[in-house]
């Protein structure tokens, strides 16, 4: 999978809609400390369905809105947009946005989706919210003194096998 462009609202610092466009290679985002650097990767690791507060550096998941600044009232929503690219060459364009009092809801190619279905779909493309592709600030670190059991779960990710726990959690509930 090819992630194309970004596009965020509202979404933690990026308060006006934003436009990150990548393009093929090799993208390096630079910037004063502070400027919203890791927020972008927050913000990729979100719309693939992240919902633990912890790796979004937030007490709550609603703390990813733009909460005010002294001079700009806070936002009642943030949004990102992922366009990609899958394997097959289609386009896909997931959106994640949340509101105050009334959490999450996700869009793929235009439709509601449940967010199991992101999930699944980026499980397949051996990507999503954990993949060890996304490498955040202090994760090298982790991986050095992660638990073999926490390792046997990065290599799945990137096996792209990891879809497979959720749907056998599924029959095994049917
Ligand atoms: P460093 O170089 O230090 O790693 P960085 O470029 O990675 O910095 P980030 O950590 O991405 O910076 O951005 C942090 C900024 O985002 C802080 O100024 C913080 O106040 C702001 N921020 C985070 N969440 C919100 C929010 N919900 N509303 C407004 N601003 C927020
Ligand atoms: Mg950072």
């Amino acid at each position: 999978m090819l992630i194309k462009q970004l596009r965020l609202s509202g979404f933690k610092s990026f308060v006006e809609p934003s436009t990150l466009r990548i393009e093929p290679g090799l993208t390096g985002v630079v910037g004063p400390n502070g400027c919203g650097k890791s927020n972008l990767l927050e913000a990729i690791r979100w719309v693939m369905g992240e919902n633990s507060p912890k790796s979004m550096r937030s007490g709550g998941m609603e703390d990813v809105i733009f909460a005010g600044t002294a001079s700009r009232p806070p936002r009642d929503f943030a949004e990102v947009v992922l366009s990609a690219e899958d394997g097959d060459g289609d386009e896909l364009e997931v959106v994640r946005r949340i509101e105050r009092g009334a959490g999450s809801a996700y869009r793929v190619n235009g439709k509601d989706v449940r967010a199991k279905d992101v999930a699944l779909t980026f499980a397949d493309a051996a990507t999503g919210a954990h993949s060890p592709a996304l490498v955040s600030q202090g994760k090298i670190a982790q991986v050095i003194a992660a638990k073999p059991v926490e390792r046997r779960m990065m290599l799945e990710e990137a096996a792209g096998i990891a879809g497979l726990h959720v749907r056998r959690r599924d029959a095994e509930s049917k």
